[in-house]
């Protein structure tokens, strides 16, 4: 049975890069980006008068002048005026700095009568100060964004500041989210004391969405040979990734991995040594299509998504991998087959404190109702059973 390390391996090994694509700015949030993204110009593009008020020469001040004639008035967006010797051009934030003054002084700070400025008795001007200097934040050319970020808000700032109207991302895979079992009834429809209602493709779609990949279609079908090899062999044509749950695990109507062995999807393994989703089945269909079958029972559902599907379609969307995150277990937890425990945790921040893990109980790997309020899970190894108090973990948040 293939580790937990050797399974993901095994996935991002097999995973195509997907292709990029040129889209409107607007229209890039969240997708992953191609591109370098380098600054148009000096940030900012001139000395900027960071205070509405007046602007001086310093020269004056040290002169002792503390009465200024207001020369001119100069907003934000109007072109550079030049300052004369011991006057004051009224100015306002985001204006450029007028030619000749290195000196503002707010508004609150002065007071105006017959178009004089008189500086407020006791104040003591600085020199440069309110002034935002031409390129500090920075310089033209600067690369401001490397190729393989997922696009935030303030991504999307830095990309207009660039002047830029299209964006290289990355194309964004089309997923068939696949539910098996002559159990599951779809909300909305009558259920009976036998069935089971339908959560999971709905919840990994969701899941999915969250992550970025938006063009996911669910279908369920039933634990009949024919018509899962019909129906699986369709989506198969059409998409790019198949995420099926259900029908992996040792039970006679466990037909998944026949099914898709007769489909020509090649498998690359059934089973790692994790719990919850042991059963966990990966293969590549012929153009490549990546498969991954995961059990049934909705934590494992859920966890081997979040594990083993995202991390997939991010590497194969050119996305940087983040820094591992770590935390302290809030509480002793023991753990005795010889697995990888992926445990579910709520997270506790305190001051100056560890960020602390939670262990949150689930009533086996059926029980998804109690994930509900869970930040994520943490990985504990299989090479141990217990694990004190304190003991840092690898945190996966959902
Ligand atoms: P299986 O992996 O098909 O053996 O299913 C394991 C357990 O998970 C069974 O109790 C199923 O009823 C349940 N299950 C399977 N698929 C779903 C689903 N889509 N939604 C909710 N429960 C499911
Ligand atoms: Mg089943």
């Amino acid at each position: 049975m293939l580790t937990t390390a050797a399974a993901r391996k095994a996935i991002l090994d097999a995973m195509p890069a997907y292709e990029k694509k040129s889209v409107a700015v607007a229209a890039s949030i969240g997708k992953v980006l191609r591109q370098s993204v380098v600054a148009e110009r000096d940030q900012p593009p001139f000395d900027r008068v960071m205070m509405d008020g007046i602007a001086i020469s310093y020269a004056d001040v040290k002169k002792h002048t503390r009465e200024f004639p207001i020369q001119a008035t100069q907003a934000a967006g109007d072109k550079q005026t030049a300052l004369e010797a011991g006057k004051a051009i009224e100015i306002m934030t985001g204006a450029s700095l007028p030619n000749g003054a290195d000196c503002i002084v707010p508004v609150e700070r002065i007071s105006k009568n017959n178009d004089i400025a008189a500086l407020e008795a006791g104040y003591e001007a600085e020199q440069h100060q309110f002034i935002h200097p031409r390129g500090s934040d920075h310089r033209e050319g600067t690369e401001l964004l490397s190729p393989g970020k997922r696009i935030s808000p303030m991504d999307i700032a830095i990309i207009n500041s660039c002047g830029l109207t299209q964006v290289d991302t990355s194309t964004a895979p089309t997923i068939r989210v696949i539910s098996t079992g002559n159990e599951l009834i779809a909300a909305g429809k009558p259920v009976e004391p036998h069935q089971i209602r339908m959560s999971n493709g709905p919840a990994v779609i969701a899941m999915l969405q969250q992550h970025g990949y938006h063009d996911c279609e669910h279908d369920h079908i039933v634990d009949e040979l024919d018509l899962l090899r019909e129906r699986i062999g369709g989506h198969l044509e059409k998409a790019d990734v198949l995420v099926l749950s259900g029908g992996v695990s040792m039970g006679k109507a466990d037909y998944i991995p026949q099914v898709l062995g007769e489909l020509g999807v090649e498998v690359v393994f059934h089973k790692i040594s994790q719990r919850p989703g042991k059963p966990m089945w990966f293969g590549v269909g012929e153009k490549g299509q990546a498969v991954f079958a995961l059990p049934g029972n909705p934590v494992s559902t859920l966890v081997c998504c979040r594990q083993y599907v995202v991390p997939a379609l991010n590497a194969a969307s050119g996305q940087h991998e983040h820094a591992p995150e770590f935390a302290s277990l809030a509480q002793a937890f023991t753990f005795k087959p010889q697995l990888t425990c992926f445990l579910p945790v709520r997270l506790i921040s305190s001051v100056g404190g560890p960020l602390l893990a939670m262990p949150v109980h689930t009533n086996t790997s059926g029980d998804f109702a109690s994930l509900t309020g869970t930040d994520g899970y943490i990985e504990l190894p299989l090479e141990e059973e217990y694990f004190s108090a304190g003991t840092a973990a690898r945190l996966h948040r959902w």
